[in-house]
């Protein structure tokens, strides 16, 4: 391809089998197999990969890797608090909040007097455990569009989490079991079901444990919870447990007085998805943007233009036309929908 050109975005910002590749400062965005320079907006695992040279991140994402890849995480680690400006060669980065997971962040690319956003995940709703999206007016607006499909529409969290709370008094001889991905998800139902004055002990599966130790090390008050496999069977009627979606149907969850199997996704706005996966109770409760949030983001942001990826791509890139903005899908290798956030092979026998 030809040098790159500031006024040419897509000449210095390049889709490349390795994921998101900046030329003029020789580094990727989230790439999805091991670099020389990685910047890494979020943790999770279709964002985090392990085995990268050099990894700028914000310290609460680099201490993610750390817990999850251990000396895999990356050889040299760098990190920026938000806002902090980084000159990486020719282009300044910085990042800012995502209000997605704790440390989630945009990367926010200038070089030449021209601005990329690379958004990662994001959303917009109030999330007790991370610090709120930022809008960040630029050139280009990279989207994530995992819910980008109109039928999306989340519903207040509050509600979602009253759900939980309803189901205990209804079935108070059962416990409620939530399916939750170990990063960020787990961690923010607590969070929502402290924030609604629950104070009974949660009890967790052991693969949640270590992140969120390390949520409560970062500030978060998310207790008081116990490991569910140190209690007897007896002591959990009538409480909420909570595993990753694939201890749900395992033969972990037998261990639990006839639990109320529920599940906080968005995907749970899907009535055949909690179907598929045996779920009583869908809660839906998404770290992602729905429609609602991705249309309001495109327009604050005031992007010309507007890459869209990970996700139900081409609605979002018909809506940007419709408003006047050059709009396209990158075809990003490796990116998932939120289901495959969490790797299996991190879930201990338990
Ligand atoms: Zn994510
Ligand atoms: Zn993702």
């Amino acid at each position: 391809m030809a040098t790159p050109d500031p006024s040419i975005p897509e000449s210095w910002l390049r889709v490349t089998d390795s994921g998101l590749y900046c030329l003029p400062g020789d580094f990727y965005v989230d790439p999805h197999r091991p670099v020389t320079c990685a910047v890494v907006t979020h943790g999770h695992a279709d964002h985090a990969r392990p085995g990268h040279d050099q990894v700028l991140a914000t310290e609460e994402t680099l201490d993610i890797m750390r817990v999850r890849y251990g000396a895999q995480a990356g050889r040299q680690m760098q990190s920026a608090g938000y806002g902090e400006v980084i000159d990486i060669k020719d282009v300044k980065l910085r990042l800012a909040p995502a209000g997605h997971i704790l440390g989630s962040a945009q990367a926010v690319l200038e070089w030449r007097g021209c601005r990329i956003v690379v958004s990662g995940d994001y959303k917009r709703r109030a999330d007790p455990t991370c610090t709120p999206f930022e809008v960040v007016p630029c050139d280009v607006f990279v989207t994530e569009a995992t819910f980008g499909l109109p039928v999306f529409r989340h519903p207040p969290a509050d509600q979602e989490v009253a759900k939980i709370l309803q189901a205990r008094t209804l079935y108070p001889e059962r416990s409620v079991l939530v399916g939750a991905y170990a990063l960020g998800k787990a961690q923010r139902v607590m969070a929502e079901l402290r924030t609604a004055g629950y104070d009974r002990p949660i009890y967790l599966h052991g693969a949640l444990q270590r992140l969120t130790e390390f949520y409560e090390s970062r500030g978060q008050k998310l207790g008081p919870w116990k490991p569910a496999t140190a209690a007897a069977k007896e002591e959990m009627v009538g409480e909420i447990v909570i595993a990753p979606p694939s201890a749900l149907a395992d033969r972990w969850s037998r261990r639990l007085p006839n639990p109320v199997t529920a599940m906080a996704s968005g995907w749970m706005r899907v009535r055949a998805r909690a179907k598929q996966r045996g779920v009583e109770l869908p809660v839906i409760l998404s770290d992602h943007a729905d429609w609602d949030e991705l249309t309001e983001t495109i327009e604050a942001v005031e992007a010309g233009e507007i890459w869209v990826t990970h996700g139900n791509e081409e609605a979002l890139v018909h809506y940007a036309a419709t408003k006047g903005l050059h709009a396209r899908a990158l075809a990003l290798i490796g990116r998932g929908e939120e289901e495959q956030e969490e790797l299996p092979l991190e879930e201990p026998a338990s």
